[in-house]
């Protein structure tokens, strides 16, 4: 996976075995150290994840190419995506065909892959490297001595564990993200987040998505729904203040994920499938204007919501270096969105990169200066084009909303391969966020900076 491997070993304790854990404690253990990994839940909340995908865009197929097996995995787990259907009200609006040139172009595919494919892949990753991954081990708090002594977490169990680096791998409510601004509090001059970052889109801080598994069974015995589970394309209904978009996931569920920008509703996380829909009474309503959507969500048997603050974090790391957070802990990509694991898996490859050319302990925290440099530019496009998402699809009645319909309307009217030009508009951004080689820029800033330390 990396050239070179570690001349000075250190104990890596990771907290979190998601997509980012897994991937951050393989990519370092390749690295040539020594990893732990800690996970809240057990082991069958994994394996149990049936129906439920996460998307795969080209700057993440092109990084799982570095880890042993992915071929195999897409072909056998992974669909391609053809394109997005748009729809407001009950009428198509627009759409936008995944050309097969374009992914030439980018030299990787567009896929969606259940998550309990990519999990069990990257567990069975660590495992067979004889990483030791606890399960039922939840960390309630991290301890961080002088760079020297190290640091510890702490289990609820009250067992201390002890390490020279802690990695919170550890979600969108993460501890170790907690430690790390708590230390930065205590210090005014030091300005931990940025609150708002100019685009020419409006910058959205605070968001609530919700996903819903639909049985395809349940759909198909509707005349109404049936054709929505016909083929893979996503269908993406547009609203005032709230979008949805939905598609087919596997041979046995019909996912329908709802994004509402500025929290609207006062409502609660949950975990993921809980077995029930929660919807509150007010998200419910939510689907006024379009009676399939109301139908969809009548038939749904699993349900997940989070809350997510866009927490625009200057640096990912504590400033004694021995804390670094990634993935959903760092950058509150869209949930369900097209980045939130790819962003995870381009943190882990970056950080096993720079520690696969530690020879001395000194190294760390200059090499964390770039790992901190690269990744907060890399945020930075991603949260840009999240928020470009969030508001393009929830205009409300006016200008914009004419504007952008008025683009949308030329896809309907023509062949796909007539209307370059429109895509280029419609989708420049996608394109420009999919092309982002992870392994490119690491290898350029280690070949600028990293090579004098
Ligand atoms: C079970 C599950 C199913 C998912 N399914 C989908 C999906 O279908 N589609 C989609 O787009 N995204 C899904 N996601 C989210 C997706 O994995 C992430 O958005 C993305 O991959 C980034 O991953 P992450 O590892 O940074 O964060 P997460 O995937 O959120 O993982 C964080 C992990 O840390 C663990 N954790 C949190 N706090 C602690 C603690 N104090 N101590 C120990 N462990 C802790 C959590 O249990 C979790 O396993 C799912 C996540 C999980 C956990």
């Amino acid at each position: 996976m990396y050239q070179t491997k570690a001349e000075h070993v250190l104990n890596f304790t990771v907290v979190g075995g998601s997509i980012g854990g897994l991937s951050a404690a393989y990519c370092i253990h390749q690295a040539g150290h020594n990893v732990m990994v800690l996970e809240k839940h057990d082991m069958a909340v994994f394996k149990s994840q049936a129906g439920s995908d996460l998307r795969v865009p080209p700057n993440m197929t092109r990084l799982l190419g570095e880890f042993p097996g992915t071929e195999e995995l897409l072909h056998k787990c992974a669909s391609i995506i053809p394109g997005h259907i748009f729809i407001e009200g009950s009428e198509p609006v627009g759409k936008m065909t995944y050309k097969e040139e374009m992914f030439a172009d980018l030299g990787a595919g567009f896929y969606r892959m259940p998550y309990v494919d990519l999990w069990s892949h990257l567990y069975s990753l660590c495992s067979s490297s004889n990483i030791e991954c606890r399960f039922n081990s939840q960390v309630t708090e991290v301890i961080i001595g002088d760079s020297s002594a190290g640091v510890s977490v702490v289990l609820d169990t009250g067992e201390h564990i002890h390490g020279d680096i802690v990695i919170g791998a550890d979600g969108h409510n993460s501890v170790v993200r907690r430690t790390i601004l708590e230390n930065q509090q205590e210090d005014p001059q030091d300005d931990a987040g940025e609150r708002s970052t100019p685009t020419n889109l409006s910058n959205v801080h605070e968001w609530i998505t919700c996903r819903l598994s639909i049985p395809q069974l349940e759909i198909g015995k509707d005349p109404e729904l049936q054709s929505l589970i016909e083929n893979d394309w996503w269908t993406v209904w547009l609203s005032c203040g709230l979008f949805y978009n939905a598609s087919r996931e596997g041979n046995e569920y019909y996912g329908l994920n709802i994004f509402y920008p500025f929290r609207q509703f006062q409502v609660d996380d949950m975990d993921w499938n809980v077995k029930q829909t929660c919807l509150s009474p007010e998200e419910l309503q939510s689907t006024e204007g379009e009676p399939r959507l109301k139908k969809l969500l009548s038939l749904a048997s699993s349900c997940h919501r989070v809350n997510q603050t866009n927490y625009n974090l200057k640096v990912f790391t504590n400033k004694t270096m021995q804390l670094i957070i990634i993935g959903d802990a760092a950058h509150a990509a869209i949930m369900n969105g097209v980045h939130n694991a790819a962003i995870a898996v381009e943190d882990a490859y970056a950080l096993g990169f720079l520690f696969s050319k530690v020879s001395d302990q000194h190294q760390v925290p200059l090499f964390l200066k770039g790992y901190n440099e690269i990744r907060q530019k890399r945020t930075k496009m991603i949260r840009e084009s999240d928020s470009g998402v969030l508001t393009v699809h929830t205009l409300p009645p006016g200008v914009a909303h004419d504007a952008r319909n008025e683009i949308f309307k030329k896809t309907l009217e023509k062949e796909d391969d007539e209307y370059d030009d429109i895509y280029s508009q419609i989708i420049q951004d996608y394109i420009t966020q999919c092309n982002y080689d992870s392994k490119d820029a690491i290898e350029e800033w280690w070949h600028n900076w990293g090579r004098l330390i």
